[in-house]
């Protein structure tokens, strides 16, 4: 029998008009380009989403079609975000860190047909108008005394003044909830980037999960500041995830030093923020340099990459700000797991609880997890028995834009490429990415661990850990690690520091100093580059 309950679709447009109507005053704020501070509300992001809905289809964007942003974390950009995708187009956010072959390969495959872009990205674009066929209207995201000149860009058109010449009324179309509504190619170290397809549905049931008190926990009272970018992974969903709570939104554009970033959340009271280990690495320095705390600060959402428990204790015992660490992918919109203490648990104290919300965690109702062997025989739930770990839920993706068939096997399972353990109470621990474990003798070492370990040292500002090819071992580890200005290398030291976190057997065998670590375009660790570098290490 059918219930008798009313069938709304879930849309993004349902979400922007909410906000304008039940917390219209609510300040969203953006800094801009040239530092300056430009102040909002949602009432007003909803009257410009409109205005921008109209333009769009004067400029003739239908539904489905895919429309380019090159942007920053500003409020353009998140009018755009409501815009595109509540008019029943996608809102295909590109990351301006990849490769320009690559920048060209995902503008091409997208066939997008219209690219706003930040005046700041204005050469990348004249590239890109070069070599694809597919975009016929570029937009800069700004006022008219503001707009780039055009020598490559024949009939760029100002953001502002298309706006200008809009109504704010618009008739949000309904569409079903499974509708796509916003593209996010992955970097991808090997092949070309795929591209994931959010639905409406997607998003917004991501949005309810992570509002939740266990997981980024937002409600009316934050100040939330996403410090991750709204071209990743949908700046984490936190520009719905702050709209569906109702909190207050500070978006930092590109500014994510130590310093902007201090700055921001003191004179806007941020309550909340997010990004990768190494912008809050970076932050932290920068406060201990300048004797300043955080004072409103109270949870700091990190992912990317695994955060070491040294960063979780430092911002505790030094500003007491809680981490909130969770795995995730582009592929999961991104929250998969996430870190997070239970009753029994509460009372433990302050050092066990770092080590407990250092670890990937459990899984967010909406999701589940398993971890399989070689042959795809489930393997134990015992936090020692460790194998590729699968995905599915209601916010996953269930295979990559234009490309034949389904990436799920047949029971629905995404095989996510990240080796890990899962024990007897569900806690998730990453071992590794497939690709990164090390294998030694034919035993495995986790190089995850080994990093975390390896700035968890006073004098180690970045790690990173590879095996390379060994004589004897197949592989051993190699530690490759950036110092801490001011201080002075000193590898036996550190070797010593390790001995006391890891087996003796899984030490590093040598460790090298380096002024730089590379990364890949969303801020991870590129061990490919390094692999190749240090390939003959031991070999020699
Ligand atoms: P990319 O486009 O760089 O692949 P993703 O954000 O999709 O970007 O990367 C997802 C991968 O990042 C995961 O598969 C995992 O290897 C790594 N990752 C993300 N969060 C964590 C975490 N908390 N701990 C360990 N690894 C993580």
């Amino acid at each position: 029998m059918q219930g008798l309950m009313q069938d709304r679709q879930l849309s993004i447009s349902s979400l922007i008009e909410h906000a304008a109507r039940v917390n219209a005053a609510t300040p969203i704020v953006s800094r801009q380009i040239d530092g300056s501070i430009h102040r909002t509300t949602y009432a007003e992001t909803a009257q410009r989403a409109r205005q921008l809905a109209n333009a769009l289809r004067r400029i003739g964007v239908t539904a489905g079609d895919r429309i380019g942003t090159l942007a920053w974390n500003t409020h353009r950009h998140l009018e755009l975000y409501y815009a595109i995708s509540g008019s029943g187009a996608v809102c295909h956010t590109i990351n301006p860190r990849l490769f320009i072959d690559q920048i060209q390969y995902i503008v091409d495959h997208a066939e997008d047909t219209v690219l706003f872009f930040d005046p700041t990205f204005t050469d990348l674009v004249v590239d890109i108008a070069r070599n694809c066929g597919s975009v016929r209207t570029f937009v800069a995201l700004c006022r008219r005394e503001e707009m780039p000149d055009d020598a490559g860009l024949a009939g760029v058109l100002c953001y502002e003044e298309l706006l200008a010449a809009e109504d704010d009324v618009f008739e949000w179309p309904e569409f079903p909830e499974e509708t796509a509504a916003a593209l996010c190619y992955t970097s991808g170290t090997t092949g070309h980037p795929k591209g994931v397809l959010y639905t409406h549905r997607s998003t917004i049931l991501h949005a309810y999960a992570s509002v939740m008190p266990d997981a980024f926990g937002i409600s009316a009272r934050d100040c939330v500041m996403p410090a991750s970018s709204m071209y990743h992974a949908n700046a984490w969903g936190l520009p719905y995830a702050a709209m569906l709570a109702g909190a207050k939104l500070v978006l930092p554009c590109n500014q994510l030093g130590g310093a902007d970033i201090t700055e921001l959340v003191v004179a806007e009271a941020v309550t909340i923020s997010c990004g990768v280990p190494t912008i809050w690495l970076g932050v932290l320095q920068s406060l201990e340099a300048e004797g300043r705390t955080l004072p409103t600060l109270r949870t700091l959402v990190v992912s990317g990459s695994a955060c070491p428990v040294s960063l979780i204790t430092r911002f505790r015992e030094r500003h007491d700000v809680t981490i909130v660490h969770f795995w995730g992918m582009t592929e999961l919109s991104p929250l998969g797991t996430i870190a997070r203490v239970s009753h029994g648990e509460a009372t433990l104290d302050a050092q066990a609880l770092d080590e407990i919300r250092s670890r990937q965690g459990r899984p967010l109702y909406g999701v589940e997890i398993e971890i399989v062997g070689d042959g795809g025989e489930t393997l134990a739930h015992d936090g020692t028995s460790f194998g590729d770990l699968m995905v599915r839920g209601w916010w996953v993706a269930d295979g990559y834009f234009r490309q034949e068939g389904s990436f799920v096997d047949d029971k629905g399972w995404f095989k996510t490429g990240d080796v890990a353990t899962i024990d007897a109470d569900g806690v998730m621990r990453i071992t590794d990415r497939s690709k990164d474990v090390i294998k030694s003798g034919g035993e495995w070492i986790s190089s995850i661990d080994l990093e975390n370990a390896a700035v968890g040292h006073p004098d180690v500002a970045e790690a990173a850990v590879i095996g390379i090819p060994h004589p004897k071992w197949d592989e051993r580890p190699l530690l490759v690690a950036v110092i801490r200005p001011g201080t002075t290398p000193d590898a036996a030291s550190i070797r010593d520091y390790l001995s006391a976190h890891v087996a003796k057997w899984q030490l590093p065998d040598d460790i090298v100093f380096v002024d730089e670590i590379p990364h890949t375009a969303t801020g991870k660790i590129l061990k490919t580059e390094l692999r190749e570098a240090y390939a003959r290490h031991f070999l020699t």
